[in-house]
């Protein structure tokens, strides 16, 4: 598998979070919360302007991209701001800039905190990015998961239903 948005927005979050997806244990599809987003994506911004474009290269998965103004637009349902969410747009431009598409800011959306922010392009995230990238190289090509982090995230994480699951076993 190749590094992913996914990949960058865990590793923001908790680097066991990253070993277990990229060894192909995948929960947030089951997630409740992953449907709710779905949902708010879709119903809280009806109308789209024709201008909004779907975009995909190796590695990323872009809804909303204004190939007129450079523009990215991303949909969070979350109810806080996350570092992972930055880090996880700053991926996306710095994908698309590897790509001869110069991308100068993605509109960060918040429906449930009535939020939009615009997160620009700086010629530090270049190397911040490459950074995250190597740090996630690193964590994926370990032989053993990193230990668990367990804090008070956990209980919203996908996996750990699993570990509840796993410690039930026999
Ligand atoms: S439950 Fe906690 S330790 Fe486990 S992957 Fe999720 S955030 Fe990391």
């Amino acid at each position: 598998m190749p590094i992913t948005a996914t990949h960058i927005a865990y590793y923001h979050v908790c680097h066991r979070k990253v070993w277990l997806f990229h060894h192909g244990i995948q929960m947030e599809h089951t997630s409740e919360l992953v449907a709710e987003g779905k949902l708010i994506d879709e119903h809280s911004y009806p109308q789209r302007a024709a201008k909004w474009q779907q975009l995909e290269l190796p590695g990323i998965k872009i809804d909303y991209f204004d190939p007129k103004t450079f523009t990215l637009r991303e949909v969070k349902k979350s109810n806080k701001k996350e570092a992972a969410h930055l880090a996880q747009v700053k991926y996306y431009m710095y994908i698309l800039r590897q790509h001869d598409i110069p991308v100068k800011k993605t509109i960060l959306e918040y429906p449930k905190l009535r939020i939009t922010e615009e997160v620009a392009w700086e010629d530090v995230d270049e190397e911040s990015v490459e950074t995250w990238v190597n740090a996630v190289h690193e964590i994926i090509e370990e032989l053993k998961c990193p230990p668990r982090i367990n804090k008070p995230i956990c209980k919203k994480c996908a996996y750990y239903e699993f570990y509840y699951a796993e410690e039930s076993a026999p």
